[in-house]
């Protein structure tokens, strides 16, 4: 979605975005609940998932099963084999080589749009970047603002409609977009 200022080449070359200090835990990806579903078993990536329902409420549960029909939240805190709170545990999704495994349908719409975020600011949605990216960089460049101001935000808001487990609380330093 942001490949007219943010290329692919960049991506693999980084992958900052798909390695978590503990600290950035609170990113780790966000799944709908058929994806979930189709990751936390046995599937065609031959990778399993462990996920964490991230809004029990919402969940179209029963008592048997109760985090059938949840949005879940990738669980990489058992990964990390040191102290150290510098170290970088990867997605279950990443190879190393070929960077995200997962295909178009089954990515995370949050991983697709980073460094984009939705965020929850005084009661009010708005688009901010993170500024951490380093091939985007700290400040919304104008070619960013103008995609973003020019469908991608109205399409993000849409998303965060039926998805409302992506918008996140908004974090000072976080550059507001729209
Ligand atoms: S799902 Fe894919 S894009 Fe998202 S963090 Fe994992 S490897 Fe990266």
């Amino acid at each position: 979605m942001l490949s007219s200022v943010l290329s692919k080449s960049q991506c693999a070359a980084c992958k900052f975005c798909c390695s978590f200090r503990r600290q950035s835990l609170w990113e780790t990806p966000l799944f709908p609940p058929e994806v979930v579903e189709k990751l936390s078993k046995p599937n065609e990536y031959g990778v399993v998932g462990v996920f964490r329902a991230v809004d029990n409420l919402r969940c179209n549960n029963t008592v048997d099963e109760p985090q059938k029909n949840c949005a879940g939240r990738l669980v990489l805190e058992n990964n990390y084999r040191t102290d150290d709170p510098e170290e970088e545990v990867p997605c279950t999704f990443l190879d190393p080589q070929k960077g995200c495994i997962l295909k178009g349908e089954d990515k995370p719409f949050d991983c697709s749009i980073w460094p984009l975020r939705i965020m929850n600011k005084d009661g009010k949605l708005v688009i901010a970047l993170t500024p951490t990216c380093s091939a985007i960089g700290a400040v919304p460049s104008q070619a960013l603002v103008e995609l973003v101001q020019n469908g991608l935000g109205e399409k993000i808001f849409e998303y965060a409609k039926t998805h409302p487990y992506i918008v996140k609380e908004y974090k000072e330093g976080f550059p507001i977009i729209l």
